[in-house]
């Protein structure tokens, strides 16, 4: 074994061989799996050995097509078999809110490049004749759909790796991480094994059912947990053997399974609501080839349905029941790149469809190792989506309510009820007084609408508008009309001092950083010139900054913002927790903050972009004059403890005797609704690691009269050619169903863009969405469709955003 390596990965099951395959073949040789047993001793060898391409996330869906195309190329690269099966697969809707599910996938796959199709229970009978149709409206297609042999594959990356300079060393246990130089920016690692020690560059955590332990092992908790899963295999079954062609896969949500072939006879295998986590206090190190107990009561009522589904079954005996446990994080996705705070360590875990996945878990983290980056936005599987604010018990809990929500339709106004609440601000109480609807964000309870007296406290999940709709059109009218109170606890914030806090900060943002007193909003730009943030800046003095940016995206950020830190001269915190308050928007948002100051807040004192200090009510605060409503607003920023305070001086204030200013709080909802009347962009929906400045019109915020910044000369590239696609807002005629994000639009009979994200602009009654489309065809008035739900509806393009096109409202 070698005693110096630039990447040392740890495990042995598809995953870790991917993660070596990809590291040679994008260059990288000096490369190291280290395996406490035999190749596949995890969860890999009893894996079921299916793969698809469906995912929430596009680029998710992208990379699992990557990984079914990958498998020949191995293939031949290897000489191994991987024991490939394309067969096709249905997913099957018994309901019309399923039926709308799928076609909301269709639709996405449309731009994708995926060839699914929808097909009726006719089409299904002739596909899967041992399915019983009865009770189903239809079905989506996917030619890739298939399975392979686990084992066979696994060993195929492995040899792969090895052919190309990879070494491989079985039997060996990994035992301790040490970090070298203190765990600095540029820390190596001492790889404790029983073979001996390997100081290795980066090393990647591919432990799978382990994964938790080795994570420990470098101070890191992954928030993933290992859940069992049953499959069964029948005898022989005749309408199977008999058929000259292989059964295709179907997935019955409804049942709960999803059934292949398996030579003479079928797989049927089952995410039951009865489930069960395993090894809840840590995987033992003693756990090896072996199955667990089975358990068929579990999954008594599914077999029941699976009997009815597939009367096969109820005529085949059951051969085998494989039991096994495999890892989950709690939103399902892998937990994949660098770990924030952790330099040279990567994650490659959590990884819960190995054979759909792994391929564009190994291509991704290669990648992201080799280049620095990814090359398409990954933040649905990046490990900065959860912070630190997970916890152990936090994630069984939501892996269990993950598998048992495995095949449940996703709908995109959906909050999912378990873990929560886990974190709030001292207002939580006063909006839950007010009948507030919660969502919850990167853990954190946010309202999402006021639910007017006599209707529920829930908002109904829905493809189309919800019972929230009416509520939330009131809200943002109080706004528009009035003034509205709207809780800013959900930015990421951070604190910038020092002597060199400016110099820094001129470095990785886009955009000159404000003179004292001001706002200024800039991109953040990888090498690349990809959109990493799109943040607000204000200087609050002459060596002191506040930044705000997307909530859920303070790990992803704060890990950009530390690799990127000097030694010394710059102090960084992130204080999203402790400074929160409130924003005030809509005409009469100026008389209210005079009411609770004494300070001068005329236009021409405390103008559009102004950042103060002062005192509101009782408390010292940060006033920022702006709004994402677009709307004269300010944000008011105090310290937690004082956040009930100023709600009082403002609510007060708002309602004096005889001169009541119409104060009413509104919700996200709201938020985001007034935010698409200006066509306003929304962080990891407009704005992401997939699209550019220029691509987005963010490059209006680009000094690019600064000498020096990350991604200049990728922006400045950009400026000589001109991007090829643009962020446009559309006018949709759409009905009860308005756009959520990644809907197809078309032009002339072709799928020409995508939508990034929309929905209903109550003040302005309009449907509306924005999205790319080719700059060629961007013209005031164009005419496109967009597809909602399988029905194409008329939209046109709109220059200019539908409500204060010229921003008097904001700055006057
Ligand atoms: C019953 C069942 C059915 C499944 N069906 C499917 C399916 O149809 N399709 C699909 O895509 N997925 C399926 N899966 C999931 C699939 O098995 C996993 O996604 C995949 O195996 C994860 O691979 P991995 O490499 O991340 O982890 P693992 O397979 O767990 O591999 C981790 C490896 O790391 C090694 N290791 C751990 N700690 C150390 C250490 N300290 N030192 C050295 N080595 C270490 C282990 O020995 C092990 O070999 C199924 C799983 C089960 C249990």
């Amino acid at each position: 074994m070698k005693s110096h390596v630039q990447v040392a990965v740890i495990g042995g099951g598809v995953v870790g061989c991917s993660v070596l395959y990809h590291l040679t073949k994008f260059g990288w040789k000096d490369v190291v799996l280290i395996e406490r047993s035999e190749l596949t001793s995890g969860s890999t060898w009893h894996a079921a050995g299916g793969f698809h391409t469906l995912n929430a996330d596009p680029n998710i869906a992208a990379l699992q097509g990557y990984t079914i195309g990958l498998y020949k190329e191995l293939e031949e690269i290897s000489g191994q078999s991987c024991g490939l099966h394309h067969v096709g697969g249905l997913t099957i809707a018994e309901t019309p809110e399923r039926m709308d599910y799928l076609k909301a996938e269709r639709a996405k796959h449309r731009h994708m490049g995926l060839d699914t199709q929808i097909v009726g229970p006719s089409e299904i009978a002739e596909i899967s004749p041992i399915t019983n149709t009865d009770g189903i409206l239809g079905a989506l297609y996917d030619p890739l759909d298939g399975h392979l042999d686990p084992s066979g594959t696994t060993h195929a990356y492995a040899k792969a790796a090895r052919m190309q300079g990879a070494e491989i060393v079985l039997r060996n246990r990994v035992l301790e991480l040490n970090p070298r130089n203190g765990g600095s920016r540029n820390g190596t690692w001492d790889v404790v094994t029983e073979q001996g020690t390997i100081h290795a560059e980066n090393v990647v955590n591919a432990a799978g059912l382990w994964a938790r332990e080795v994570g420990a092992m470098a101070g890191v908790f992954h928030p993933l947990h290992p859940m069992e899963h049953q499959y069964l295999v029948t005898d022989d079954i005749p309408e199977v053997y008999e058929r000259a062609v292989e059964l295709p896969h179907v997935i019955d949500p409804g049942g709960e399974n999803y059934l292949r072939q398996e030579g003479r006879g079928l797989v049927i295998g089952f995410y039951e609501q009865d489930c069960a986590p395993w090894a809840v206090d840590g995987t033992p190190w003693d756990f090896g080839h072996e199955l667990l107990t089975d358990n068929l009561d579990r999954i008594g009522d599914s077999l029941e349905q699976a009997y009815h589904r597939y009367p096969v079954l109820g005529r085949a005996g059951i051969k085998r029941v494989i039991n096994g446990p495999f890892t989950f994080a709690p939103d399902g996705n892998p937990l994949v790149g660098p770990m924030p705070g952790r330099p040279g360590y990567w994650a490659a875990c959590a990884v819960m469809a190995g054979f759909s996945q792994g391929g564009g878990v190994g291509k991704t983290l290669a990648e992201w190792m080799i280049e620095g980056e990814p090359s398409s936005d990954v933040f649905a599987m990046d490990v900065a989506r959860f912070g630190d604010w997970c916890t152990r018990p936090y994630a069984r809990v939501k892996v269990t309510e993950n598998y048992q929500r495995r095949f449940a339709v996703s709908y995109p106004n959906e909050e999912l009820p378990a873990a929560r609440p886990l974190h709030t601000t001292p207002a939580y109480g006063i909006w839950k007084a007010q009948r507030a609807v919660f969502g919850t964000a990167y853990g954190m309870e946010q309202v999402n609408y006021f639910a007017p007296e006599g209707e529920e406290l829930f908002e109904t999940p829905s493809f189309r508008r919800s019972n929230a709709h009416e509520a939330v059109g009131a809200e943002c009218r109080a706004v528009r009309e009035a003034v509205g109170i709207n809780e800013i606890h959900n930015f990421g914030k951070y604190q910038v001092t020092g002597p060199d806090a400016e110099v820094w900060l001129n470095r990785i943002m886009a955009n000159r950083m404000p003179a004292e007193g001001r706002i200024a909003l800039t991109p953040m730009l990888s090498p690349s010139g990809k959109l990493i943030g799109d943040l607000t800046v204000a200087k609050l003095g002459p060596e002191s900054f506040q930044i705000t940016a997307s909530y859920g995206a303070q790990a992803y950020h704060m890990r950009w913002f530390q690799a990127h830190l000097p030694d010394s001269g710059v102090t960084l915190r992130n204080i999203s927790m402790e400074r929160i308050g409130f924003q005030i928007a809509g005409p009469k948002a100026r008389e209210l903050l005079g009411r609770v100051t004494r300070v001068d807040v005329s236009n021409a004192a405390l103008r559009f972009l102004d950042a103060r200090a002062i005192e509101v009510g009782l408390v010292p605060a940060i006033v920022n004059r702006i709004s994402y409503t677009g709307d004269l607003g300010y944000e008011i920023y105090v310290e937690a403890k004082h956040q009930v305070a100023l709600y009082h001086a403002l609510v007060q204030a708002g309602s004096e005797a005889g001169a009541d200013l119409g104060l009413r709080p509104f919700g996200m909802r709201a938020m985001m609704s007034l935010r698409l009347e200006k066509s306003f962009g929304s962080w990891m929906r407009e704005y992401k690691p997939d699209y550019t400045a220029a691509e987005t019109g963010l490059d209006r915020f680009v000094s690019f009269r600064k000498n020096d910044f990350i991604g200049r000369s990728a922006a400045v590239a950009e400026r000589e050619t001109g991007p090829k696609r643009r962020l446009c807002t559309f006018v949709v005629e759409a009905e009860d169903a308005d756009v959520w994000a990644d809907e197809p639009i078309w032009k002339d009979g072709e799928v020409v863009g995508f939508v990034t994200s929309g929905g209903y602009a109550h003040y302005v009654k309009k449907s509306v969405a924005l999205g790319f489309v080719p700059v060629a065809m961007i013209e005031d008035g164009a005419r496109f469709e967009i597809e909602i739900l399988g029905e194409l509806r008329p939209a046109t393009l709109i220059s200019e955003p539908l409500f204060d096109p010229k921003g008097a409202r904001m700055r006057g």
